[in-house]
C-alpha cells in the first residue's frame, strides 16, 4: 500500500499543489465462494485484498466546491455543494464518489469543499470491486474530514446505496461490506440476509490465494446482471418463498414444473451455491483443502452451466488449473465476481505458486492468445484513515 499512497501524494501535489490534509484507503476484494448469492439473501465468503484505492484530499479554496480527479481517468468533476447532488450521467467514474458524498449529506453532516485525488492499484472493471473500493475510500475520507465515524454496517450500506442510485448498478452488499470490514488473515463469511458476519481464519502458512486476471471484459455485465436478478425473483415467486435462501434443492425439484427451464437452472445455481459456501467455510476452518477445492470447481461449473455467467477465457483458466491438479499444488479454482471476464481465484499450495503461475501464463496464452496477469494476496484489512 505504501507505494500506492506515495504515488497518490505525488500526483496530488502535481495537480493541486501542496500536501493533502487527509488520506484514506480502501481495499478491493476477491470472493472465494458464494457467487450471485448476495442478492438472494444467501452467504458469500470474500476477503479484502492487498490492493487499494487511495484518496488524498485538502480543503478547497472555494468552500462550496468539491473537485474530484483520478489517475485512472482524465475527466475532472467539480461538484457544487449548495444544490442537491445528482448523478453525473451514465458511466461517469465520479458517480461512485459523489453518491457517497450525497449519503453523508443525507445524514445531515456538514461538509466544506475539498480537492481530492484518487489513485488505485485495484484493476478497474476486473471483478475485484474497484467500484466498492472507490466508494469505501471516499466514505472513509469523509469520516476523516467530518470527524464523524459511521457504524461499519451503515457505512457499507451507504456505499451500496451510492452504487445503486448514482452508478445505476443494483449490486448486493458483499463488496462494500468486505472493503469496510475485512481483516488480516480472515475471510469474511457474510450472511446477506441478516448482515451478520463471521470471520473465518485463513492462516495455513502452506496455502495462498492466487488471483488470475483474464484481462478480458465482455460488455454484458449490466444487462445480464439485471436479467439474472429478475430470474431469481421469478423462481422465488414460483416456489412461494421470499428469496431463494428459503428454498432447498428438494423444494426446487418439487416446483420445477412451475417455472421455465432457464429459471430452474438459475435457481439451482443459487441454492446449491449457498450450500457450497457454508460447506467451504467449514472446510477452510478445518484445513480440509481437498473438499474446499472440489467446492470451488463445482461453483465454477454451476456458474458456467446453470447460471451462464462465465466465458471462454475464465473457463480456460479453470481448465488449466484442473490440469495442474492437486499433485501440482492446485487446490481449487473458479471464476470470481460477476462474470463475463475479469478474474479467477485459486487456492494453491505456497510451495507451488511460482510453478503454477508459469503453467497458467503459458497455458492461457496458448489457448487464448492473451497475457494473464496474476498476483497472490493474503486476506487484508479493510478501509483505514492514513492521515487526518
Ligand atoms: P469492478 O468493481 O469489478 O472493478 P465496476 O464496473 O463495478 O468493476 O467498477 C469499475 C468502475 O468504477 C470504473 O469503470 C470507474 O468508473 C470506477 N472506478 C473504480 N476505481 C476508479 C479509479 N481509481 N478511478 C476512476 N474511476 C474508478
Ligand atoms: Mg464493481
Amino acid at each position: 500500500m505504501k507505494e500506492t499512497v506515495e504515488h497518490a501524494v505525488r500526483e496530488f501535489a502535481k495537480v493541486y499543489g501542496g500536501e493533502p490534509q487527509w488520506i484514506a484507503a480502501a481495499p478491493g476484494r476477491v470472493n472465494l465462494i458464494g457467487e450471485h448469492t448476495d442478492y438472494n439473501d444467501g452467504f458469500v465468503m470474500p476477503m479484502a485484498i492487498e490492493r487499494y484505492t487511495v484518496i488524498a484530499a485538502a480543503p478547497a479554496r472555494d468552500a462550496g466546491r468539491i473537485t474530484l480527479r483520478s489517475t485512472a481517468n482524465h475527466e475532472v468533476f467539480t461538484i457544487e455543494l449548495g444544490a442537491a447532488l445528482k448523478p453525473l450521467g451514465k458511466g461517469k467514474w465520479a458517480n461512485y464518489a459523489v453518491g457517497v458524498v450525497a449519503g453523508f449529506l443525507a445524514y445531515g453532516l456538514r461538509l466544506e469543499g475539498f480537492d481530492a485525488l484518487v489513485h488505485s492499484n485495484v484493476p478497474l472493471g476486473g471483478g475485484l470491486s474497484s467500484s466498492a473500493a472507490l466508494e469505501v475510500a471516499t466514505a472513509t475520507l469523509l469520516e476523516a474530514i467530518t470527524g464523524h465515524t459511521l457504524v461499519p454496517v451503515d457505512k457499507a450500506l451507504l456505499c451500496q446505496k451510492a452504487e445503486h442510485e448514482f452508478a445505476g448498478m443494483p449490486c448486493g452488499i458483499m463488496d462494500q461490506f468486505v472493503s469496510v470490514m475485512g481483516q488480516e488473515d480472515q475471510l469474511l463469511l457474510l450472511d446477506c440476509r441478516t448482515r451478520k458476519t463471521e470471520l473465518v481464519p485463513l492462516t495455513d502458512p502452506a496455502v495462498e490465494v492466487l488471483i488470475i486476471n483474464t484481462n478480458v471484459k465482455h460488455e454484458l455485465t449490466g444487462s445480464e446482471y439485471s436479467a439474472r436478478r429478475k430470474q431469481c425473483e421469478t423462481a422465488a415467486k414460483a416456489l412461494g418463498v421470499v428469496s431463494l435462501r428459503d428454498a432447498t434443492l428438494e423444494t426446487l425439484e418439487q416446483g420445477r414444473t412451475k417455472m421455465e427451464e432457464v429459471v430452474y437452472r438459475r435457481a439451482r445455481h443459487v441454492i446449491s451455491e449457498i450450500q457450497r459456501t457454508i460447506l467451504a467455510a467449514e472446510g477452510v476452518r478445518t484445513s480440509g483443502w481437498p473438499a474446499v477445492g472440489r467446492l470451488m470447481y463445482a461453483s465454477h461449473d454451476s456458474l458456467r452451466d446453470d447460471y451462464e455467467v462465465s466465458c471462454a477465457e475464465l473457463d480456460a483458466v479453470v481448465a488449466i488449473a484442473r490440469g495442474i491438479g492437486s499433485d501440482g499444488g492446485m487446490i481449487g479454482c473458479r471464476m470470481t465476481g460477476g462474470g463475463f471476464g475479469g478474474c479467477a481465484v485459486a487456492l494453491v499450495k505456497k510451495a507451488a505458486v511460482d510453478d503454477i503461475k508459469k503453467k497458467i501464463a503459458a497455458g492461457y496464452k496458448k489457448r487464448t492468445g492473451i497475457e494473464a496477469t496474476m498476483f497472490v494476496s493474503r486476506p487484508a484489512a479493510g478501509a483505514t484513515v492514513l492521515k487526518a
